[in-house]
């Protein structure tokens, strides 16, 4: 039921950080999750850089396409849209402006259109139709040094419902964050 889905988006997001390599591990999770329902799923792994990978359609297919990214931070995402249509462009993970940023989010932002229209008068630029994609821009334009000072200033202008995970190309650590939307770590 669409009204349904747009209160209580159900898909999923998945963080790994240890010594293990994330990849195998972030994709086991999405498998995990996928009782849930979803329409697209992606990974983001941190290693000398971001490496992204979306797909539409199931998990399997994501693994099955996905090159293998070294490194042993990441995260994943099982995508059930409630803003934009299921895509690849739409699939998370997110990034911001530069790309040295990478985000997962479950929830419904409600006052995107407000602070897209305010992150496009200051010259970040959007790749999707997401309510999503005004997070990892909003933590670039508070970024100042700090990636979890930048989150937190971010997350005081969102309203609505989120659990979001965040890796940083500068940053040896992922940053979480809940509101609403469920998050066990
Ligand atoms: N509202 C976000 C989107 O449409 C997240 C949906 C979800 O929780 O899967 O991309």
């Amino acid at each position: 039921v669409k009204g349904n889905r747009r209160k209580n988006a159900m898909c999923g997001i998945v963080g790994y950080i240890g010594n293990k390599q994330a990849q195998p591990i972030l994709l086991r999770a999405l498998k995990k999750l996928e009782y849930r329902g979803y329409d697209s799923a992606g990974i983001a792994v941190l290693g000398k850089g971001i490496s992204i990978y979306k797909e539409t359609g199931r998990v399997e297919t994501l693994e099955r396409f996905a090159p293998t990214f070294s490194g042993v931070i990441g995260i994943g995402h099982t995508r059930w849209a409630t803003h934009g249509e299921p895509s690849k462009v739409n699939a998370h993970p997110h990034v911001d402006c530069t790309g040295e940023l990478a985000m997962v989010h479950n929830g419904v932002i409600t006052n995107y259109q407000q602070l897209k229209e305010e992150l496009i008068r200051e010259g970040h630029k959007f790749l999707s139709e997401t309510d999503t994609e005004v997070i990892p821009h909003l933590i670039e334009k508070y970024y100042a040094g700090d990636l979890e000072t930048a989150v937190a200033e971010a997350l005081t202008r969102l309203k609505g419902s989120y659990a979001i995970a965040i890796i940083a190309k500068t940053e040896n650590r992922m940053i979480v964050a809940k509101n609403g939307s469920p998050l066990v770590i």
